[in-house]
């Protein structure tokens, strides 16, 4: 048989030579990059494997339970294996936990009580926790329940702005909020160094300020996590990195003991804690996806990177930048038209392997305040360490794009936008020379 060339396979996928090329040539550069992120997964990987191990995890353990969910030991052990991977006391794994704005709300709210003041250290929070927090009005946010809400902004180059910090705490503040991740925000993201740098701040002006992070898209990012530098607990989804594409629904809380207490007893009830909640069948896919969330994250990792030097080169401001540190999986790429913002997308979802034929197109989502358009095909509904491009509908037009359960399905991703730009005609082609 003759040997066949990875560009007859691109070519069945509707990528022309000169797009081909000229992605392959970027690709080619970014060997020594990819190394580096490999040696993190191999870390990470390992860190991980001892968790497992030092908690004797045993085929027994993947059963599940139902009902109350009393002495399910599996999904005890996998708290235990979760803390111990994230350096912590302790944490709550739980596919009761709906989603990651649910995971970072019960971190918060269960640890708030009234007439505290939540004080947010990188500027404006992820949209859908305005209404968490009452910054837009919602029944059931923190501000009806006499919780207060203050925010100190980053700094013009987008680092943790300490003068700022000193002036917004006061004996009211209970909990300092971190967001890792920018969100929907071309802000610069914040390292786990940063993170560090913040709680040593925090803690020498109160030492009784809980530090809290939302840990969204960070894990496995980096060798270590925000807890292990200092902070008292943060929070994730899992249909992001720590599920490793195999999680079908569920969030975590990890740090230490008591926060984690007061976030089961809000979950569940008083009393109740962590003592129920039945894992029914999900504890396979829970612990599998955990396991391979290490390597998971890299691919998705290497498709940012990837998105990153490719737009840079066609003249798109991306952030973070092309030789920036990386602290999430997120790469933002700012299209500057509705246009190019919609065919971006198409790229993505037309490169999905379900729902591939479907074309995306801008819808309001509850939360969100602008139409958003999302691109993916997921196995997992919305599942967003899965290739997946979201934007909100306004000006300057950024789409975010993130994730790949392998590198080469992330690869096929960004090639197929760019191939989309230039039928759209939003990019010549004279540009590809
Ligand atoms: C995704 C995300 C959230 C919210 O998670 P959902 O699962 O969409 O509710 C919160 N913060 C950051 C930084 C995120 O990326």
């Amino acid at each position: 048989m003759q040997e066949r060339s990875v560009y007859e396979m691109y070519e069945k996928l509707g990528i022309e030579k000169d797009v081909y090329e000229y992605a392959s040539d970027i690709l080619k550069g970014l060997k020594e990059r990819f190394e580096e992120i490999d040696e993190i997964a191999r870390y990470n990987q390992l860190k991980v494997l001892a968790a497992m191990q030092k908690n004797r995890v045993s085929e027994a353990d993947l059963k599940g339970s139902s009902g109350y969910g009393y002495d399910d030991l599996g999904r005890d052990r996998l708290e235990k294996v979760y803390a111990d991977t994230f350096g912590c006391e302790d944490a709550l794994v739980r596919p009761q936990i709906t989603c990651g704005t649910h995971a970072i709300t019960l971190a918060l709210f269960s640890n708030l009580r009234p007439d505290d003041e939540l004080l947010y250290i990188t500027g404006k929070p992820y949209d859908t926790l305005e209404s968490v927090i009452g910054i837009r009005k919602a029944s059931g946010s923190f501000a009806e329940y006499g919780i207060t809400y203050a925010q100190a902004d980053l700094t013009d180059d987008g680092h943790i702005d300490e003068d700022a910090v000193r002036k917004k705490i006061n004996e009211r503040t209970k909990i300092a909020a971190i967001q890792r991740s920018k969100g929907y925000d071309t802000r610069r993201s914040i390292p786990v160094k940063d993170i560090e740098k913040a709680v040593r701040l925090i803690k020498s002006i109160n030492k009784d300020i809980l530090i809290f992070v939302d840990n969204c898209y960070g894990e496995f990012v980096e060798r270590y996590e925000p807890v292990e530098a200092g902070a008292d607990m943060m929070a994730g989804s899992l249909i992001k990195n720590p599920g490793g594409g195999l999680a079908a629904v569920g969030g975590y809380i990890a740090g230490r003991k008591e926060c984690v207490e007061n976030a089961a007893n809000r979950l569940t009830s008083p009393g109740l804690g962590k003592e129920v909640g039945a894992s029914l069948s999900l504890l396979p896919s829970f612990y599998q996806g955990f396991f391979l969330a290490p390597h998971v994250t890299a691919s998705a990792l290497k498709g940012a990177v990837f998105a990153a030097h490719l737009y840079d080169r066609l003249g798109f401001e991306v952030s973070p930048g092309i030789s920036d540190e990386r602290t999430d999986i997120i790469q933002a790429v700012t299209l500057r038209s509705k246009e190019a913002l919609i065919s971006f997308c198409k790229g993505i979802q037309s490169s999905s392997a379900v729902d591939s034929f479907v074309s995306p197109d801008p819808s309001p989502m509850p939360g969100y305040e602008h139409e958003v358009v999302m691109a993916a095909g997921d196995f997992i509904s919305g599942s967003s360490i899965e290739l997946s491009a979201d934007a909100p509908l306004k000006s300057p037009y950024t789409v975010f794009f993130q994730g790949g359960l392998t590198s080469s399905h992330a690869e096929a991703g960004i090639i197929k936008t760019l191939q989309q730009l230039v039928n759209d005609k939003i990019i010549d082609r004279s540009a590809l020379k």
